[in-house]
């Protein structure tokens, strides 16, 4: 009997059984021909849009996934979650599990959730977290990546995600310091949560509108500043409108294809400096490609063992 499945297609048809198993092997020996293998299937075969939820703990982030989930499930649509935990690098566990906050229910094959550690105490994306993504967006409509954090772990999201959604909390300062100061990766939308708080929620919607007007780049999209309130639905229909309006720009002229194309150069980046550290990435930066869409996993692997080659052979001519 096969230990894990083998391919895509076994994933998709074995439910959830199946896709805990494959994200298991990920986590065990990411590694692992097989993982590897499955991941690069999985990469070149995207089905679903990734949203990536990102801002500071308290904002909103899982009463608002929780919200999402169920909009979609309603419309028969399917939802993969990555929750993005750094606490849990402290205890090195998941500590939220399976995401009480979350209810789902069990037997419903529609919607999955994966709690997973952070790369660091920033709530940075790891290579596992990276691949159960990838995973998850070859088999779900929709995968929405939550992750704690304001200022790196927003590019990590960005390395992932279609559409990067930036939540703030009304009367909170940090994210539009971030903005402003240009730390920040710029989402490609402004949520700003508990509106139900009125009108600290519109003033801290003015807040944004100010902030991005200041650093708005020229790429074509201007990101709208929604505010929706999880607890009474207050326009969450409005959030995904513009999801959707983001997703169909995306699929405009190419940019969908080009976006995700350079993610993957950047997973590379990834993994070699998350495997050998700076040192590593600087031996092998100056010839990393840009893009590795076809086989980004064994890419990833082929740069890593050049990486420690390198490093090797530094240490030894020193
Ligand atoms: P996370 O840490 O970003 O995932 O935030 P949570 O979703 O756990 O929410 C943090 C707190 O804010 C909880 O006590 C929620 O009940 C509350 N909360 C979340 N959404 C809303 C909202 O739309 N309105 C109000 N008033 N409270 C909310």
């Amino acid at each position: 009997m096969r230990s894990e499945p083998a391919t895509i297609r076994d994933v998709r048809e074995g439910g959830k059984r199946a896709l805990a198993r494959a994200l298991s092997t990920i986590e065990t020996d990411s590694a692992r021909a097989e993982a590897i293998a499955l991941l690069d299937a999985a990469a070149r075969e995207p089905r679903g849009h990734v949203l990536g939820l990102t801002g500071p703990p308290g904002v909103g982030k899982s009463t608002l996934t929780d919200a999402l989930i169920r909009l979609w499930r309603d419309g028969g649509e399917t939802v993969g979650v990555v929750a993005v935990d750094p606490s849990s690098q402290i205890t090195q566990g998941a500590l939220l599990g399976d995401r009480t906050r979350l209810k789902t229910d069990p037997d419903d094959h529609g919607v999955f959730v994966r709690s997973m550690a952070a790369r660091d105490r920033l709530g940075g994306l790891s290579d596992d977290a990276l691949g159960a993504v990838v995973l998850m967006r070859a088999i779900f409509d929709h995968v929405i990546v939550e992750s704690v954090g304001i200022g790196q772990s927003e590019s990590d999201i960005a390395t992932i995600a279609d559409t990067t959604v930036l939540c703030i909390q009304p009367g909170s300062g940090d994210a539009l310091q971030f903005m402003k100061a240009g730390v920040m990766e710029l989402p490609d939308i402004v949520a700003v949560t508990k509106a139900d708080m009125q009108e600290a929620a519109r003033r801290a919607a003015a807040d944004v509108e100010g902030a991005l007007t200041l650093t708005r780049p020229g790429t074509g999209w201007s990101a709208p500043v929604i505010l929706v309130s999880a607890t009474t639905g207050a326009g969450v229909d409005r959030l995904l409108g513009a999801v959707a309006d983001h997703a169909d720009w995306l699929g405009g002229a190419g940019r969908l294809a080009a976006r995700r194309a350079a993610q993957t150069g950047a997973w590379i980046v990834q993994a070699v400096r998350s495997r050998y550290g700076t040192e590593g990435l600087k031996a092998v930066v100056a010839d990393l490609p840009s893009t590795s869409a076809d086989a980004p996993f064994s890419a990833a692997e082929c740069w890593c063992r050049k990486a420690l080659r390198r490093l090797a052979a530094g240490a030894g001519g020193a």
